[in-house]
């Protein structure tokens, strides 16, 4: 099973038409200009595509822009609390037979499936051991937009009941102002993934692989993020190597922490600064190199590897301190109606309507029209 595989590795498998492009291009139009199209190139599916924009965000979008409440949805008495999927989104109300994929791929088409299970394995290794802890009669709500190409796909929200665990954890997606990525929160506006206080990036959009976590062994921590993006020496380091085994690594630097011992790999370089000479030493915060998409990669990230000074692996989230970043003030505000307009679909027993849970195991709901 893979519950954890990147998506960059799914948009591979498929045919890129032309097609996708000249969406960038009318969201870019949308959005109106040239920075409105890089931004729209940049992070294609977040702002059109979300019919809860917030209001007055984005005057172009009328199209986009569904309203909240939905029409009662035309189905039996015991579901019509669960208002209407908006145009073109789906929600699933499943329980979980065998893995989570094997689960999905029951309800929906397999790629589909596919992209779905990595959109949401990478939020579930922040609450539990998917290998592990994904047990038969869990549950799981969800919404999201289902789209041709994987990287147009876009998740708005989860809830995942673990028997296990004995708990439900919740996602939603929000973008905060002045944010470049829209990222996933829980129910208190606390964000789903951790940082690292001393992170090897200052802005990424999201952890896309975690070390051994995924069903298949990856070594180290996808970060993606747009290629240019600064990677800094996140410890007072020395620079021990740059650019081996360039094949699969792409351009690569090696650092070692001073305090610590520990090696890191930085891998899939755009670009190595010259101040990355091999025996220089380089302050914390010092920008090393751009992260890129060269060697074994198919899609832009930085791949952070640690080392024990024996040669071990680590996991940075372990053996590194972390935080959760909270949201706050108008943030806050605008991400409680953002999560209380989703929560009709994901979490209608919270919903401020107090509807109460639609029978379980009910089949995917398809959006009319979309
Ligand atoms: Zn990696």
């Amino acid at each position: 099973m893979s519950v954890l595989r990147p998506i960059s590795h799914l948009g591979s498998r498929h045919a890129r038409g032309g097609s996708g492009k000249f969406l960038f291009l009318f969201i870019g139009l949308i959005l109106g200009g040239a920075g409105g199209y890089y931004w729209a190139y940049t992070h294609p599916p977040v702002p059109a595509a979300t019919p809860f924009a917030q209001p007055g965000a984005m005057p172009g979008a009328q199209p986009y822009a569904i309203p909240s409440p939905a029409p009662v949805h035309p189905m039996p008495a015991a579901t019509s609390t669960v208002p209407a999927v908006p145009d073109g989104f789906r929600r699933l109300d499943i329980k979980i037979r065998g893995s989570l994929s094997a689960s999905l791929s029951k309800e929906i088409d397999g790629r589909e499936a596919d992209v779905l299970n990595a959109h949401l394995g990478r939020l579930m290794v922040w609450w539990l051991n998917p290998r592990r802890d994904v047990l038969r009669d869990d549950r799981l709500w969800t919404m999201y937009q289902p789209a041709d190409l994987p990287e147009d796909f876009l998740l708005m929200g989860v809830c995942y009941q673990s028997r296990k665990l004995g708990k439900k954890f919740y996602a939603y997606s929000f973008k905060a102002d002045g944010a470049v990525y829209t990222r996933f929160y829980d129910r208190s506006g606390r964000e789903v993934e951790a940082r690292l206080r001393q992170q090897p990036l200052g802005r990424y959009e999201q952890i896309t692989e975690r070390m051994n976590l995924a069903g298949r062994r990856h070594k180290g921590v996808d970060f993606k993020t747009a290629v240019g993006t600064p990677v800094f020496a996140p410890f007072r380091s020395r620079v021990l190597r740059r650019n081996w085994s360039t094949r699969n690594n792409g351009n690569c630097l090696e650092l070692l922490y001073l305090d610590s011992g520990i090696h890191a790999f930085f891998l899939h370089l755009d670009k190595i600064l010259d101040v990355a000479q091999p025996g220089t030493i380089v302050e914390p915060g010092t920008v090393v190199a751009h992260a890129g998409n060269t060697g074994r990669s198919t899609a832009a990230h930085l791949h952070y590897e640690l080392h024990s000074p024996s040669g071990k692996l680590l996991d940075p989230f372990l053996v590194n301190e972390i935080e959760h970043q909270k949201l706050v003030g108008n943030d806050l505000l605008k991400f409680k109606e953002q999560r209380d307009r989703l929560d009709k679909w994901l979490a209608p027993e919270e919903s401020a309507d107090g509807s109460s849970l639609p029978p379980s195991g009910s089949k995917a709901a398809r959006g009319q029209g979309g």
